[in-house]
């Protein structure tokens, strides 16, 4: 029996796996590229859902876990104290931009936003949050109740009571003749008008992505959350920015993607990136929120040593490293090589630093073309280049490759890509 319907027999019907009867077992990774089973090794502009966000087998940070594990003491709980979860609290606080900040660690993202929204709720008394639509915030109960994906969301038995504010669509909202500002304007009437018209009026928190990830890099203009929270303010609504994507300098221009808008977050989430594929989230808040929580104890396993060990190795290296500055050179190799071309089933190619999605069209119109764009996906691994799928209708093609990559692996990607973009072309025009 192979190794995948080994998979189909004991997992879960839903669980994604790439590339369906022909799924990849990935065995070793070095730098920007893994290995699979058969020998074969690609080029990975994914870095599994932007997690390996320094590359694979990183001497620094295997180096650091090991000699924590050789400690023998590699976890007792979070009853004691951890000297790697202090140290790692210290640097994020520190950089978080909040003021006298507080860090929680989890194991995830979702348990991260899952203890954001627990923390905002508690503090404002109130359970009615707002959510942007096409957004993921995770797998938990509260958050898929904020996950504006019909599949990946089970809404109808929230805990929360959730209200929707549209996400600004820049592709379509250029075709329509509608500028930056006139996105920003719209945003803040709908959300005056989600306020006053189905919320009580005591909502507790907004919680958006900065870039929504899984929703297919959308991301509205610059200066949206800072309007966003002009208007949250005046109601002492918190804003929590899910930085388990943007988070780390990957968006190049800024350390986290709430910089791009002119706005301090009350709490930030984070996760994937800081553990370079050890688990390890957690959120960063102003001690006015973060204190104010009644207890909501302990994680077992969050911030315990061995994944705050990699934490702080991983930290270290992307500052030591400066490589939010390679994210944001990279990302303009790759961005400017793939704003030059001109297909028709390519709509849109958008994002900031190493970050970047390309949606695709049935050409001459805004539909949605996912099977022009698994055709591009398929391509690309069988150039050797593995890339993410997303959006609400997948018809979006994602990159995030590691903050490391070194520009031949950019050069030869891009290349890869674009032939895959111009066979795909000829079929689907
Ligand atoms: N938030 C965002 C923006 C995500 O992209 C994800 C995962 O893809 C999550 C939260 C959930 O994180 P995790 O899968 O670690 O629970």
């Amino acid at each position: 029996m192979s190794l995948l319907d080994r998979h189909r027999a004991v997992m879960p019907s839903w669980m994604p796996v790439y590339y369906g009867d022909d799924a990849l077992e990935i065995v070793s990774g070095s730098g920007r590229r893994v290995t699979d089973a058969s020998g074969r090794t690609y080029l990975d502009f994914f870095g599994g859902v932007l997690t390996t966000m320094i590359g694979y087998d990183v001497a620094e940070i295997s180096d650091a876990v090991r000699r924590q594990v050789g400690t023998g003491v590699a976890h007792t709980s979070t009853l004691y104290l951890i000297r790697q979860q202090v140290e790692l609290a210290e640097k994020i606080a520190r950089i978080s931009g909040i003021p006298d900040a507080r860090v929680f660690f989890t194991n995830s993202g979702s348990e991260a936003n899952e203890s954001a929204l627990l923390m905002a709720t508690n503090v404002r008394r109130s359970h009615q949050i707002l959510a942007i639509k096409n957004s993921y915030h995770g797998r938990t109960f509260a958050t898929m109740a904020v996950t504006g994906h019909r599949s990946w969301s089970s809404s109808a038995l929230s805990p929360l009571s959730v209200n929707w504010l549209a996400s600004a669509d820049r592709l379509r909202g250029r075709m329509a003749g509608l500028g930056d500002g006139d996105l920003i304007d719209a945003a803040v009437d709908d959300l005056r008008e989600v306020l006053a018209t189905v919320t009580a009026g005591d909502v507790a928190a907004l919680i958006a992505e900065p870039i929504q990830g899984v929703g297919g890099f959308v991301h509205g203009p610059d200066g949206l959350l800072g309007a966003y929270q002009k208007v949250l303010a005046e109601s002492g609504i918190l804003l929590i920015a899910d930085e388990v994507q943007t988070g780390w300098g990957r968006t190049g221009d800024h350390f986290w993607g709430y910089q791009a808008h002119g706005v301090t977050p009350d709490l930030i989430t984070f996760a994937k990136g800081i553990g370079n594929g050890f688990a390890l989230g957690g959120v960063v808040g102003s001690a006015a929120v973060m204190n104010a929580v009644p207890a909501i104890s302990f994680s077992t396993f969050g911030g315990n040593p061995v994944s705050a060990a990699a934490g702080n190795a991983v930290l270290d290296y992307v500052l030591d490293h400066d490589l939010q500055g390679n994210a944001r050179r990279m990302g303009s190799i790759l961005m400017e090589g793939l704003r030059a071309l001109s297909y028709d089933i390519l709509a849109d190619v958008r994002g900031r630093g190493l970050m970047i999605g390309l949606e695709f069209v049935r050409p001459g119109t805004t539909e949605p073309d996912p099977a022009a764009t698994v055709r591009v996906f398929d391509l690309c691994r069988e150039g050797g280049l593995l890339v993410g799928k997303g959006g609400l209708h997948g018809n979006v093609l994602r990159l995030g490759p590691a903050l490391t990559l070194a520009e031949e692996e950019a050069r030869e990607g891009l290349a890869i890509l674009i032939d895959a973009i111009a066979t795909a072309d000829t079929e689907f025009r």
